[in-house]
C-alpha cells in the first residue's frame, strides 16, 4: 500500500503535487493501493477548507485512490499505541516547563552544540511520576543503537542514538506530534513505499525507531523527492513564489495535463519530454530521478503547455473556452502562433465574437464591411469572400485587409485570415457586428 499524507495547511504546492503524482505512477506500476491521509492532528496548523481542496486537485489530476482518510480519526490508536509504549519503558512522561527547555535549548546554542533532550525526566521513579499533577507530553527513549535505512535514490543512511533523541511523541494534550502520528498510521494501514519531500529525511530515522520500539519489523522503502528550487534566485520555491501554488498556476491557464507532465519531467530522465501520466505509467523509473535539486522554469512549463494544446481534442479545448464547437478549438490552435496558455488565448477568442467598433484609422471601412457583410451570401472560401467584401466596399490593399482583420477577429494584427477563415465562416453573423 502506499499513501499520499498531505497537511491541510495550506494551497497545494507544486512539491506537494510531484509527490501525489510520483505516488500515484508507482502504485499503479506495483498495482498496489493509494490511499490519502490528511494530516490533520496538528489543530494550530490547520486551515479550514484546505482539506477539500487537496480532494479537489487531485480529482482534478485524475489522481485516483482507493480511500481518504483523517488522521485525527486515529486518536484512540495513537493514545493506546503511546500506553502501550508508555507500560513498556520504551516511552516516558516529561514534565519539563517550556521554560526549561528552552533553557536548555539556548545554552546548547551557546556552546554551538545541537540541541538535545537532557533526559531528565527519563529518570523519574514511577512513584515520581504518579504523584506528580502537571500535564507531561510523552517521549520515546532514544534508541540503543544507531538506526539504519536506505533512501532509494540516495543510498544508505545511519543515525546516532543521539541524532534520533528521546523525542516528543505525544504533547500535553495528549494528541500526536507528527512523527508519532505517521510512524503509526503507516504501520497501522500496512504501507510498503514511502515517497515524500526531501524535507523529512531526518523524520526517518525518529519514525523507523518509533516502530521498533514496538516491535513491527517489516521494512519500509523510503524515497524522498529533491525540493524544487526556484531558477531565479536558487532557493527552495516557498509559498511567496506565485508559480509554487497550483491554483495559481492553473488560475495563470496551464492545464492540469501540462503541470502534471513538467512535474515528472523536472529531474528526472524521461525518453520523451511530452506526455501524459497514463504514458508515464509505462516507462517510467523512479529511481531515475536526479538527487539535484531541480530548477522550475516557467518557460520549460509554458512550451510544455503549447505542445499540449497542440493535441488536445479540438471540442474539449473549445469548452475550455467557454465554447462548445470543435471549430472553435480549431481556431484556438491556430492562434497558438501567439499564445502559450489558457488565459491568453481566452481574449484573442473572445475578441473574435465581440461587437467591432473602432475610432482608430479604418472606422468608415470597418462599418461598411459590417453593411455589406450583413447580405453577403455564404462563402466557404476565404478568397471568394474577400473578393465580395474588396468588390462591394470597392476596397483594396491596406484599406482592406486592416478593417477586414478588425470585422474578423476585433484585433489589427494576427494570424493569418485565410487559416482563421475556415473555422468561422459558419459563424460570421455573430462576428460581424
Ligand atoms: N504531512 C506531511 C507534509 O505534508 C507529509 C508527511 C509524509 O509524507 O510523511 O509534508
Amino acid at each position: 500500500m502506499l499513501r499520499f499524507a498531505p497537511s491541510p495547511t495550506g494551497d497545494m504546492h507544486i512539491g506537494n503535487l510531484r509527490v501525489a503524482l510520483f505516488n500515484y505512477i508507482l502504485s499503479k506500476q506495483l498495482g498496489v493501493d493509494l490511499i490519502v491521509r490528511i494530516e490533520d492532528t496538528d489543530k494550530e496548523r490547520n486551515i479550514e477548507g484546505k482539506d477539500k481542496e487537496i480532494l479537489e486537485m487531485l480529482a482534478l489530476f485524475s489522481i485516483d485512490y482507493k480511500m481518504a482518510h483523517y488522521q485525527s480519526d486515529n486518536l484512540k490508536y495513537h493514545q493506546q499505541i503511546a500506553m502501550q509504549l508508555l507500560v513498556d519503558k520504551k516511552a516516558f512522561a516529561c514534565f519539563c516547563s517550556d521554560e526549561r527547555l528552552e533553557l536548555q535549548r539556548e545554552s546548547a546554542k551557546d556552546s554551538n552544540k545541537p540541541y538535545r533532550y537532557d533526559s531528565f525526566c527519563e529518570k523519574l521513579s514511577d512513584e515520581e511520576v504518579i504523584n506528580n499533577e502537571n500535564s507531561f507530553t510523552i517521549r520515546i527513549k532514544k534508541p540503543d543503537s544507531v538506526v539504519k535505512f536506505k533512501d532509494e535514490l540516495r543510498g544508505e543512511f545511519d543515525y546516532e542514538p543521539f541524532d534520533v533523541d528521546s523525542f516528543i511523541i505525544m504533547r500535553k494534550d495528549k494528541t500526536p506530534t507528527y512523527n508519532f502520528a505517521c510512524a503509526v498510521d503507516d504501520m497501522l494501514y500496512d504501507i510498503s513505499f514511502v515517497i515524500r519531500g526531501e524535507d523529512h529525511l531526518s523524520n526517518t530515522p525518529k519514525q523507523k525507531h518509533i516502530r521498533q520500539s514496538l516491535g513491527y519489523t517489516k521494512e519500509i522503502q523510503y524515497l524522498h523527492l529533491p525540493i524544487i528550487l526556484n531558477a531565479q534566485t536558487g532557493k527552495k520555491m516557498s509559498k511567496r513564489d506565485n508559480a509554487s501554488s497550483i491554483k495559481w498556476l492553473l488560475d495563470e491557464g496551464f492545464l492540469p495535463i501540462s503541470i502534471a507532465n513538467y512535474l515528472v519531467l523536472l529531474g528526472s530522465k524521461t525518453p520523451k519530454e511530452i506526455f501524459t501520466i497514463e504514458e508515464a505509467i509505462e516507462w517510467f523509473d523512479i529511481k531515475n530521478i536526479s538527487t539535484n535539486a531541480p530548477k522550475f522554469d516557467i518557460d520549460k512549463l509554458r512550451f510544455i503547455n503549447k505542445e499540449h494544446l497542440k493535441i488536445i481534442d479540438e471540442m474539449r479545448l473549445s469548452k475550455i473556452l467557454g465554447f462548445a464547437d470543435a471549430d472553435i478549438g480549431k481556431l484556438a490552435k491556430i492562434y497558438l502562433e501567439e499564445a502559450s496558455t489558457i488565459k491568453e488565448l481566452k481574449p484573442k477568442i473572445d475578441a473574435i465574437f465581440e461587437s467591432k467598433h473602432t475610432t482608430e484609422d479604418f472606422a468608415s471601412e470597418v462599418e461598411h464591411i459590417k453593411n455589406v457583410s450583413k447580405t453577403a451570401p455564404f462563402f466557404d472560401n476565404y478568397d471568394d469572400f474577400k473578393n465580395y467584401i474588396s468588390n462591394q466596399c470597392g476596397l483594396k490593399g491596406k484599406s482592406l485587409f486592416m478593417p477586414l482583420r478588425f470585422c474578423l477577429t476585433g484585433a489589427w494584427h494576427g494570424p493569418n485570415l485565410s487559416d482563421i477563415y475556415p473555422c468561422i465562416k459558419n459563424y460570421l453573423g455573430e462576428i460581424i457586428r
